[in-house]
């Protein structure tokens, strides 16, 4: 379905606006999605309505935020599918969704010499974590290779697999080649050697439906903020009983059962990962940034996306001297580029003049960068809020830029 986009910016206050005097084109939805305006008043209301803190009072008011928060987290599991609310632990973000699963799986589950297997394409958010683990445990990790077109193969990651690998983590869809990874198979390949398996879906989640049940992946890590929801929330989905297995990441209030000076028990799921006061505005916000996407509908929006992906890929490669890194059949709306001869902060700084946000800079993936043999890119993302009459100023924009150069 062709989607009303005049009606739709109108949803999104922020996209009305002028930079340097000229309206503002954002192409920086892989960074941070712009919000709607039922998740900006979301926020309001439950701060003007029903703030308290939640799980512990008694009163009115932590009652209804911690109704607020709980079903936020029903809203979560519906999304993605998950079989029970006791699976979705709410966290800050991927990152420290990532963080948690590096922590407590490597602590429990691993000891030196064992494995983790990743790919050439991950986010730092999907490598550091695992390297500091390296140091305290001395696991060792395998990278997978990325072809010419930025894809992974099956049998490269089969190779890897080894009775030491003890889990594989991927992202489901690169930042910045966009590629969209086959996770239905690697997690097929992985369990047929009973290896675990965690998807990183910051990139996918807002684009493509996904139902953990019927991948069957045992962990997946999305973040609020590039799915329309607000910053400091992120979801750590984990099949129960692969959560039961590990111990808490942080500890504090609200994780635990029983706390003497002597010995602590710990809370059941999902409150034994959330010490401390979790983000219940931010969850509750988040919970009115699904029903949104519900409401335009994640086919719509996917169909929306992959029409200015086309639109954009075909403008830009008639531009000459013009490199796209990153040419997946299966793509999510991300195009990371380089024209030739011109350094790619000089680009955005231009363009950011012509009222264009885009990303320059190595993206958070400088291992990335360094198997593509370059710094830095120029990295425009789309959202189904864009236009392809936004995309025609980026090319005018860049075609001005080239004369310049
Ligand atoms: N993984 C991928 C693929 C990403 O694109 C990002 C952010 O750009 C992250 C992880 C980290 O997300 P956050 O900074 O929200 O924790």
């Amino acid at each position: 379905m062709f989607l009303d986009t005049e009606t739709i910016r109108a949803d999104f206050p922020i996209l009305s606006q002028k930079v340097y005097g000229k309206p503002l084109v954002y192409f920086d939805n892989a960074a941070t999605t712009q919000k709607p305006l039922s998740v900006i008043r979301k926020i309001e209301e439950v701060y003007s309505t029903i703030n308290a803190n939640i799980h512990r009072g008694v009163h009115r008011l932590s009652q209804l935020a911690t109704e607020s928060h709980e079903e936020a987290r029903k809203t979560v599991q519906r999304y993605i599918h998950a079989s029970s609310s006791n699976e979705i632990i709410f966290t800050r973000g991927t990152t420290e969704s990532i963080n948690l699963i590096a922590s407590s799986f490597c602590r429990s589950q691993c000891k030196a010499g064992d494995e983790i297997i990743i790919t050439e394409m991950e986010h730092h958010a999907n490598i550091v974590p695992w390297q500091i683990q390296q140091d305290i445990t001395g696991i060792a990790f395998k990278v997978v290779p990325i072809t010419e077109t930025g894809e992974i193969r099956l049998e490269d990651l089969e190779k890897l697999i080894s009775p030491k690998t003890k889990l594989i983590a991927l992202t489901h869809a690169s930042n910045v080649l966009g590629t969209i990874n086959p996770i239905a198979d690697v997690v097929r390949l992985a369990h047929s050697q009973d290896v675990p398996v965690l998807i990183d879906a910051a990139q996918s989640v807002q684009h493509i439906p996904i139902d953990v049940q019927a991948l069957d992946c045992d962990f997946l890590v999305f973040s609020s903020h590039k799915m329309y929801g607000p910053t400091g929330v992120g979801i750590l989905y984990g099949k129960e009983n692969r959560l039961e297995q590990l111990p808490p990441y942080q500890g504090g209030g609200e994780m635990i059962a029983n706390v003497t000076f002597e010995k602590t028990t710990y809370n059941e799921l999902p409150f034994k990962f959330e010490a401390g006061t979790p983000d219940y505005v931010g969850s509750t916000a988040l919970g009115e940034a699904i029903r949104y996407i519900e409401k335009i509908g994640l086919e719509n929006i996917y169909f929306q996306e992959e029409k200015l992906l086309q639109y954009a890929t075909e403008r830009l490669l008639q531009i000459d001297g013009l490199r796209i890194f990153g040419t997946s059949k299966q793509k999510g709306p991300v195009i990371s580029f380089l024209v030739k001869g011109i350094h790619p902060y000089d680009m955005g700084m231009l363009l950011d003049h012509l009222g264009i946000a885009v990303r320059t800079g190595h993206h958070c993936a400088q291992p990335l960068m360094n198997v593509l043999g370059i710094e830095s890119a120029v990295r425009a993302s789309f959202a189904f809020y864009n236009t392809e009459a936004e995309i025609d100023i980026l090319i005018a924009g860049i075609e001005r830029i080239v004369k310049m150069f």
